[in-house]
C-alpha cells in the first residue's frame, strides 16, 4: 500500500465544517496514513487565527500574570469543534491545564504550539488514529537549529510501528524538553519531516487554494496555477513571500525526492500543484515559472573612495553584521559604492549603533540607510535559456513608471529580483506579471 503523508493548514481547520471536510478527504483513501495538522486559523477576514491568540495569551500573562481573559476565546473555539462533531475528550481538563502551564511559561513557543496540540489531539479522537505527539519525534538543538538526524531516527522508529497517526504540526522540543516552535507557517516542514521519516510516495498540502500560482492571488486577479515545478523554484518563491508553503518545507522531501502536492480542502477535485525534482520541460514561450515578493527591507549604503582597492573592505562590513545576528539578503556593491540590503526589523532599536560600528570598521565617506524596500522575484528555469529576460523586466517596470532601486540577478538567470519602494510593491508585481502573463 502506498503511504500520503497529509498536511492540512489553518483554513482547512478552522471550525468544525471545515473538519468534517477534512475527515472526508482522509477517508476517502485508505493511503492518507500520517495526517499533520495546523491550528484552526481565520474563519472570516475578521476573525483571528488560534496561533495569533495563543501568542497573545502569553503577552498578556507577562503583562498581567495571567492568561484568562484572551484563553476564553481559545476555549470557546475547540468547545464548537469538539461539540459540534461530537468528540469524547475530556476538553476542560486538556485547557486547564494548558492554560496554567502558559501561565508559568518563560518563552512564547509552548503557549504557540498549543493551538496544533489540540487539533491533532481532536483529530485524532474523531478518526480513530493514533495521536503521536510532534515533541516525541521533532528535536531541535541547543543552539535551537533543527536536528535533521536525530529526527528522522526518532520520527522513523516511532512511526515504523503506527499504520495510521495523527501529528501536530509546527512544533518540537530541545534537548531538556523544552517546546520549541518553527517559524510561522512551519507546519508545512513538520509535514515534510513525517514525509521523509515514513518513506511516503507522496506528501499532500492541503491548504485553501487549488495550487501554487504564478502570482500572489491576493494581488493579481485569477493568476494561472502552476502545474509542475521543481523543488529549487519552489524554494526561491516561497523564499521570496510566495506563502502556500514555508520554505524550509523543501528540505527534508529533496532528500529522498518525494513529491509535493498542493491541494485545496475545499475543492479536492482539482489537480493542485506538483513539486518535483526537476523541473519540467518548459515550452519556448514559458519562460517564467512565477513572480513572488516581500516587503519590510532596508538598504544600507556604504561609500569610500577607492573602496574596491581596500582589502578586506567587504568582509569588515559583514563581520559587523554578524556581530549583531544579521544575515543579510544582498550585497549589490559599484566601484566606490557598497550596500546591504537586510530586513528591516534586524535594525529596529539598534540601528544608530549598527552604523557606528560600520563606521568604525571601514570608516566609509558616507553611510546611509534607507528604509521601506520591497523586493520582488521572478523566478523561471526558461529565463537561463533566453536572452532579453531581464530587458523585459525593467521595460515593463519603467512603463509602469516604477523606479528600480536595487538589482540581483545572480550568477544564472533563474531568478532576478528588483527592490523597489514599498508603495510600488503591487504595482512592480502586476507590471511583470503582465508583461509575462498578460493576455497581449
Ligand atoms: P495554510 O493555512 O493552509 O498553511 P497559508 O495561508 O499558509 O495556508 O497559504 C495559503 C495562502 O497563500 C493562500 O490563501 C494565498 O492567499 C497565499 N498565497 C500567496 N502567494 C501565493 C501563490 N503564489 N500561490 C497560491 N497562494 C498564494
Ligand atoms: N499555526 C502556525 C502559524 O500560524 C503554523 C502553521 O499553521 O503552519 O504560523
Ligand atoms: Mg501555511
Amino acid at each position: 500500500m502506498a503511504i500520503k503523508v497529509c498536511k492540512f493548514g489553518g483554513t482547512s481547520m478552522s471550525d468544525s465544517k471545515a473538519i468534517s471536510r477534512v475527515s472526508e478527504i482522509i477517508k476517502a483513501e485508505k493511503d492518507r496514513r500520517y495526517i499533520v495538522l495546523s491550528a484552526p486559523g481565520k474563519r472570516n477576514k475578521e476573525d483571528f487565527k488560534i496561533t495569533d491568540k495563543l501568542y497573545e495569551c502569553y503577552n498578556t500573562k507577562c503583562k498581567c500574570g495571567t492568561c484568562a481573559e484572551p484563553f476564553k476565546f481559545i476555549r470557546e473555539r475547540y468547545q464548537e469543534i469538539v461539540d459540534a462533531l461530537k468528540v469524547k475528550i475530556d476538553l476542560k481538563s486538556y485547557l486547564d491545564v494548558i492554560q496554567k502551564e502558559i501561565d508559568e511559561s518563560t518563552a512564547p513557543d509552548y503557549a504557540a504550539s498549543r493551538g496544533e496540540y489540540l487539533s491533532a489531539l481532536i483529530m485524532a479522537k474523531y478518526l480513530d488514529y493514533e495521536f503521536v505527539d510532534a515533541a516525541e519525534i521533532i528535536r531541535f538543538k541547543e543552539d535551537g537549529s533543527f536536528d535533521d538526524v536525530l529526527t528522522n531516527e526518532l520520527a522513523s522508529a516511532r512511526l515504523s510501528g503506527v499504520a495510521y497517526a495523527v501529528i501536530p504540526g509546527f512544533y518540537g522540543t530541545l534537548p531538556n524538553g523544552v517546546v520549541k516552535t518553527f517559524s510561522r507557517g512551519g507546519s508545512d516542514v513538520s509535514g515534510s519531516i513525517v514525509a521523509r521519516a515514513v518513506s511516503a510516495d507522496l506528501y499532500e498540502n492541503w491548504t485553501d487554494v487549488s495550487g501554487f500560482m504564478t502570482a500572489d492571488p491576493r494581488i493579481i486577479d485569477n493568476p494561472k496555477i502552476i502545474k509542475k515545478v521543481s523543488y529549487q523554484e519552489l524554494r526561491e518563491l516561497s523564499y521570496m513571500g510566495a506563502s502556500v508553503l514555508h520554505p524550509d518545507a523543501i528540505f527534508p522531501v529533496r532528500l529522498s525526492g518525494i513529491p509535493i502536492n498542493i491541494k485545496n480542502t475545499f475543492s479536492p477535485e482539482d489537480k493542485g500543484t506538483m513539486i518535483v525534482a526537476h523541473s519540467p520541460a518548459h515550452k519556448a514561450d514559458e519562460l517564467v515559472t512565477g513572480i513572488a515578493g516581500k516587503k519590510d527591507f532596508s538598504v544600507i549604503l556604504v561609500e569610500k573612495s577607492m573602496m574596491n582597492s581596500e582589502l578586506g573592505f567587504a568582509r569588515r562590513i559583514m563581520s559587523v553584521l554578524e556581530e549583531f545576528g544579521i544575515s543579510f539578503e544582498h550585497m549589490p556593491s559599484g566601484v566606490d559604492t557598497l550596500s546591504v540590503v537586510l530586513a528591516t526589523s534586524y535594525l529596529v532599536g539598534r540601528e544608530d549603533k549598527i552604523v557606528a560600528r560600520i563606521i568604525e570598521a571601514v570608516s566609509p565617506d558616507s553611510i546611509v540607510v534607507h528604509h521601506g524596500l520591497a523586493l520582488i522575484a521572478t523566478v523561471g528555469h526558461g529565463m537561463n535559456a533566453k536572452v532579453g529576460t531581464a530587458s523585459r523586466i525593467f521595460t515593463a517596470l519603467a512603463k509602469a513608471n516604477v523606479n528600480v532601486r536595487m538589482i540581483d540577478q545572480g550568477s544564472s538567470e533563474k531568478n532576478i529580483i528588483v527592490g523597489v519602494q514599498s508603495v510600488d510593491y503591487e504595482a512592480t508585481i502586476k507590471a511583470i506579471y503582465n508583461e509575462f502573463f498578460g493576455e497581449n
